[in-house]
């Protein structure tokens, strides 16, 4: 059994996730979204998906990317 990182709840199905050297314990993938996803410095959305990193910064899209930075990316079509 092991105790989510997230929301505490102790589930058989617990899994773990390796990110940056460190171990983490979630229940859902959910919990690991919300613990471990970046979030886009413009509108604040979590960012699942690939996002993108402007100068170490990431973002949801390439809108948000160029209004909060200047920098012009485009989306992946
Ligand atoms: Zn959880
Ligand atoms: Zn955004």
């Amino acid at each position: 059994m092991a105790v989510c990182e997230t929301c505490g709840n102790d589930y058989e199905m617990a899994f773990e996730i390796r990110a940056q050297g460190a171990t983490h314990t979630f229940d859902s993938f959910e919990c690991a979204i919300h613990k471990l996803a970046p979030r886009c410095e413009h509108c604040g959305v979590t960012i699942i998906g690939h996002g993108h990193q402007v100068e170490g910064s990431f973002y949801c899209c390439a809108h948000c990317a160029s209004a909060a930075s200047g920098a012009s990316t485009v989306d992946h079509a």
